[in-house]
């Protein structure tokens, strides 16, 4: 962010602040649709999950889905929104033939929930107030299908009706990998609240980005402040799209403004959308305002009176949210990179749970969780091609808790568990104490055996052992190199401490 000039003319890029806010449409994953009993899900052959209501036949009436309400007021409560006591349904009108009534049902000027906001966590440690403007609901439309080459064009009404949440921030996003983590963040709510699977390949989550830049010609906010056209980049349905999309957008606002500064810095909003092949975004139309759309009152829907109790009782069924597991898992020792990935999927949090809660060392548990367990899960994800967690082993909480328990007392070495973990995986039912000794795994704390193995290590490495007693730079790490010769010597039963203490005594000593 520093001001002046280059050589040669070219004008620098000037001192700027990026300014983002974020609409996001989440699916809500009800049974049924947002105003009648049809199917919501994905996939299906094409116009299957369809009815009158969402043909929009002459006759029909909407009906509110009680369960997609809830839903919505979920997340408003995960995301501290004011809920709404009074809300009501409008008509937001527009032609297009993946509509087939003419007007989306959607909230206009009272939304379900109101004003709130998102504790976002940023990856050095600090966290980031997102404040929420507010979040409504309302329909999904229908799909067009262009195919190449075709004469006509196809549509799918399957996706028509599903309830849709529509979250919007205010413009507190700083950065495009903000933006990112915002998404990310949000993602991880919606999925811990059971409101949406997440899954973005399906749709089930959509981003649309309003970027523009705050540029200060004099280098500073105290001076000149020209603020660039606001633009919305439409329908992301990636964090990467997201990233990638107002990275280039900043780039863009900021080279307009360059080459014609007055042009650049009128008013007007802009719709564009993303290319993700070639990385660009495309002008699309100039933004609407809300009167185009000639909002009005849904006749066909009565107002939504949602009382005290019904409120109390969702607040009271609400999960543990993310940020709330991240932070009590720190305060149980957990590194901050150690917390978020426990806490990422929230069938592992909660095995991490379960097996501390049967006894099982944190420290082992979370080594046991993060180490073996992603990486069996890891293999098997990529050997079947589908998403496979280590909370989808075979391995109970409470294997892994006697596991941990096993390495903390010594019985076993970490390197052991690794491979009695492996064996659980595959014998569902084993008893690890009995299948280590099975194995032959049982660390050997016997002083006598333990010391050859510690003195055939130093005779088959002189050079570390040199190392060791002549070269301080390099005195821990052939420590560790002979530690590891010893247990490897051992057949990984040799008792790590036991070996430390053994392996300095003699080295110190011998000559
Ligand atoms: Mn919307």
């Amino acid at each position: 962010m520093h001001p002046g000039t280059q050589g040669g003319g070219v004008t620098a890029q000037p001192a700027y602040k990026v300014i983002i806010g974020m609409e996001v449409h989440v699916q809500l994953a009800t049974v049924s649709k947002m105003f009648t009993g049809a199917a919501n899900g994905f996939g299906g052959a094409p116009n299957a999950q369809v009815d009158p209501v969402i043909l929009g036949l002459p006759g029909v009436l909407p009906v509110i889905n009680r369960r997609a309400v809830e839903m919505a007021m979920m997340v408003g409560l995960a995301l501290n929104c004011d809920i709404a006591r009074h809300t009501k349904w409008d008509r937001k009108s527009y032609y297009y033939p993946d509509l087939p009534k003419n007007y989306q049902i959607s909230q206009y000027d009272q939304p379900l929930c109101g004003a709130g906001e998102l504790q976002l966590p940023l990856p050095d440690g600090r966290m980031k107030t997102v404040r929420i403007r507010r979040a409504h609901l309302e329909e999904d439309a229908g799909k067009l299908l262009h195919e190449s080459g075709a004469a006509e064009s196809l549509v799918d009404l399957n996706r028509a009706g599903t309830p849709l949440l529509e979250i919007v921030t205010e413009p507190d996003l700083a950065s495009p990998e903000e933006a990112r983590l915002f998404g990310e963040e949000l993602r991880r709510i919606c999925r811990y609240l059971g409101v949406s699977e997440g899954i973005m390949q399906q749709g089930h989550m959509r981003f649309e980005p309003n970027i523009n830049l705050h540029i200060y010609p004099e280098g500073s906010p105290e001076g000149r402040v020209v603020r660039t056209p606001i633009t919305e980049i439409k329908n992301l349905n990636s964090f990467r799209a997201v990233e990638r999309a107002c990275g280039y957008e900043i780039q863009r606002q900021l080279a307009d403004w360059i080459a014609d500064p007055n042009a650049a810095a009128g008013g007007g909003k802009s719709t564009r959308g993303w290319d993700d092949d070639e990385g660009v975004t495309l002008l699309q139309r100039e933004k609407e305002e809300a009167h185009d759309y000639r909002y009005f009152p849904d006749p066909d829907l009565v107002p939504l009176h949602v009382g005290e109790q019904w409120v109390a009782e969702l607040r009271q069924g609400q999960p543990e949210l993310p940020i709330a597991r991240r932070r009590r898992y720190e305060a149980m020792g957990l590194s901050v990179k150690e917390a978020a990935s426990i806490t990422e999927e929230k069938p592992i949090a909660d095995l991490f749970d379960r097996a501390v809660a049967l006894g099982g060392p944190v420290r082992r548990v979370t080594n046991l969780i993060l180490g073996s367990g992603a990486k069996l899960a890891n293999e098997r994800a990529a050997r079947e091609s589908r998403v496979y967690l280590a909370s989808d082993l075979a391995v109970t909480p409470a294997q892994y808790a006697a596991l941990g328990r096993m390495v903390e007392d010594g019985v076993i070495s970490a390197s052991a568990a690794a491979t009695v973990f492996d064996h659980l995986a595959e014998n569902p039912d084993a008893d690890p104490l009995a299948a280590a000794k099975e194995l032959g795994l049982i660390q050997v704390r016997d002083a006598g055996q333990t010391e050859l193995w510690v003195r055939q290590a130093i005779e088959s490495n002189p050079q570390a052992v040199t190392d060791y007693k002549h070269n301080p730079k390099k005195k821990q790490a052939s420590l560790g190199f002979l530690r590891g010769a010893v247990m490897k010597a051992s057949g990984g039963k040799a008792d790590p401490r036991l070996v430390g203490e053994l392996l300095e005594k003699i080295l110190n000593t011998a000559e």
